[in-house]
């Protein structure tokens, strides 16, 4: 396939934006089938694409509701013009959703988004419905490194799934192994049998369960087995991992937990091997922050928003810090007399007045906050880390740092 573009991959920034703008998508409601979803895959020219969409318009004028009639035919009208900028789709193809969503009271409010997806769209899709078709991008944003995980001593195994950044417990076994205290008057030798038979069959069962979770899933990456004893190791010699399994196998590590806890050390102590991976780069990066914050003289850090922004402003900025779950706006606002001002809130209902004549405000423009502190960062070259809340780093930012912070290049007095 010469003539195929090859894909292009996303930026995290990218896929930010995009998963935002599917948040807002995925909460329309249509009062009829009247939201138009559009799938375009990156081969279809669009002519093609808006010669059916004028068929599907012809159609829409049968519809019966005349409110309805009129949306479906207003949102193939838009998504007709606002295609009209490409001859054939960007390298990922493009998805379209437009309708007018129910906004109560008896109100309609317009919504159009014509994004390009973070992976190929694999068919043309046209479909009218009270709601837009999203599910084949939740495939797309969908993380895509899995890890396969085992914690194992002789009393307990518990076997799981690292996923992007997300853990996963598929299953918790424990074993029947006599302790030594519950020997009672049997001889030593035959008591040490009966351990090791019983260590056996459960190391087995282990086994078995770990096959029936890893080895059809053919996107695990590597396999990591910690637990706090010679156990784990004693495990992967001996043979009890599926062979296809055993060629994934990144390591064994020290923990000191068997159970889902044992999960969370496994990961963390098989940093080095995992370093790539999102969320090591995130913790390490919120740990680094707070290194500098825990210095003496402050360090190279800042933190708040006043603080970063200055710094922003100033170039001191070398690695920004923001919160995926920082839910902000900056807005401009305006009163009635021409007095303007920025404001960053949680809620453009909660708006103050204007502190110069107490008229109210009004927005006058509107940023998603994540937007516009990393467009100020790439004004000087300052990269810009989305920290997940999926790490306990990621919720220290949210919580102590409002979310924000900043990794300097020089001090700011
Ligand atoms: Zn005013």
């Amino acid at each position: 396939m010469p003539e195929q573009q090859a894909a292009t991959k996303m930026s995290s920034m990218d896929k930010y934006r995009f998963r935002r703008a599917l948040e807002e998508i995925e909460q329309a409601e249509g009062r009829g089938t009247e939201l138009v979803s559009v799938y375009v895959p990156p081969d279809r020219p669009v002519f093609d694409v808006t010669n059916y969409l004028r068929g599907e318009y012809s159609q829409s004028s049968n519809i019966k509701s005349a409110s309805t009639r009129k949306h479906v035919m207003q949102a193939i009208e838009s998504i007709i013009n606002r295609l009209k900028q490409w001859r054939m789709p960007p390298p990922n193809g493009l998805v379209c959703f437009v309708g007018h969503k129910d906004v109560g009271a008896d109100q309609t409010q317009m919504i159009a988004y014509v994004l390009e997806p973070p992976e190929a769209v694999a068919s043309f899709l046209y479909r009218c419905d009270s709601r837009f078709y999203t599910e084949p991008l939740h495939e797309m944003l969908a993380e895509k490194d899995v890890y396969g995980l085992i914690v194992i001593d002789r009393k307990e195994a518990t076997v799981g799934l690292l996923r992007g950044k997300r853990i996963e417990a598929l299953k918790n076994m424990e074993s029947r192994v006599p302790s030594k205290h519950s020997m009672g008057g049997q001889s030593a030798r035959r008591f040490e049998r009966l351990i090791e038979q019983a260590a056996h069959e459960f190391y087995k069962k282990v086994g078995d369960v770990v096959t029936e979770g890893f080895l059809n899933r053919r996107e695990i990456k590597g396999i990591l087995i910690g637990g706090p004893g010679y156990t784990k190791d004693y495990f992967l010699k001996e043979g009890y991992l599926h062979h296809e399994l055993l060629k994934k196998v990144l390591g064994t590590f020290d923990t000191g937990y068997t159970n889902e806890n044992g999960f969370r050390e496994l990961v963390e102590n098989a940093r080095e091997v995992l370093r790539d991976l999102d969320l090591m780069r995130e913790k390490g990066l919120v740990q680094h922050l707070m290194e500098e914050i825990r210095k003496e003289d402050g360090g190279l850090a800042a933190y708040g928003e006043g603080q970063v922004r200055r710094a922003l402003e100033l170039g001191a900025v070398d690695t920004l810090l923001v919160s995926e779950g920082l839910r902000k706006l900056r807005l401009r606002v305006r009163c009635a007399n021409g007095h303007e001002d920025v404001r960053t809130v949680a809620d453009e209902a909660t708006l103050p007045k204007c502190p110069a004549c107490g008229a109210d405000y009004a927005v006058a423009e509107k940023r998603d906050i994540v937007d516009e502190l990393s467009a100020l960062a790439e004004r000087t070259s300052a990269k810009v880390e989305l920290i997940s809340n999926d790490s306990d780093e990621g919720g220290l930012l949210l919580k102590a740092f409002a979310g924000i912070a900043a990794i300097l290049r020089y001090r700011v007095t």
